[in-house]
């Protein structure tokens, strides 16, 4: 039992890698996932712990949150219920769907118009991604450049560890004095970029 409730998902944003982070925005944003991002995001939280019941909770809320002229739970519920609880193998098939990985992600069309699956260090332009690096707290130096630079040759996955590593450097540093064994494989899949996040706090 993850103790990850509806309530307390917004908490674990800084353990969640960019790809995802876009997601949490977009949804809070729109108060609503196209299928895409539906499915990156659910299956992701579906990994990180939280429950079918919680899910459920956690979409219906964000879905209806818009205020006036917004989603009505009915509604929510007519549409979009069984989508969620289809992917925790309640429905349908009975299957039990993994969190994709990041190649699955990279597999899928880019996000078009107010669509955010996807892996940002792929589908933003340069700026843009150099703009969110520094909102979560890169420095404008040579190192985030080379993420930048890492991103423009195609190779995400090495650009997201080294995001990891920069953002997470004091609590890396932290373990490594403790002795700590950390790992330092690249990120292939963004659950394990959060198992890894959680792992510093440990
Ligand atoms: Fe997400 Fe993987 Fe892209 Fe990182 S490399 S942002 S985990 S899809």
């Amino acid at each position: 039992n993850s103790g990850i409730t509806a309530e307390s998902v917004g908490m674990y944003i800084k353990d969640m890698p960019l790809c995802m982070q876009n997601l949490m925005d977009g949804l809070k944003k729109d108060h609503h996932l196209r299928y895409s991002g539906r499915q990156q995001l659910s299956l992701f939280l579906k990994g990180i712990g939280l429950n079918a019941e919680e899910a459920l909770k956690f979409w219906q809320e964000q879905f209806t949150a818009g205020g006036v002229g917004s989603m009505t739970v009915e509604r929510f519920n007519k549409e979009y219920r069984y989508n969620f609880r289809h992917n925790y193998g309640l429905e349908g098939g009975h299957i039990h769907y993994k969190p994709w990985d990041c190649r699955t992600i990279l597999s899928k069309p880019a996000p078009g118009r107010n669509e955010y699956h996807g892996c940002p260090f792929r589908d933003w332009h340069r700026d843009e991604l150099s703009f969110n690096l520094q909102k979560l707290g890169l420095a404008d130096d040579t190192r985030l450049n080379e993420v930048l630079d890492l991103s423009e040759k195609g190779e995400y996955q090495t650009a997201c560890t080294r995001v990891f590593e920069l953002l997470n450097k004091d609590r890396i540093d932290d373990c490594l004095k403790k002795g700590v064994k950390i790992d330092e494989s690249s990120i292939v899949h963004p659950n394990q970029y959060f198992d890894r996040s959680k792992y510093l706090d440990a």
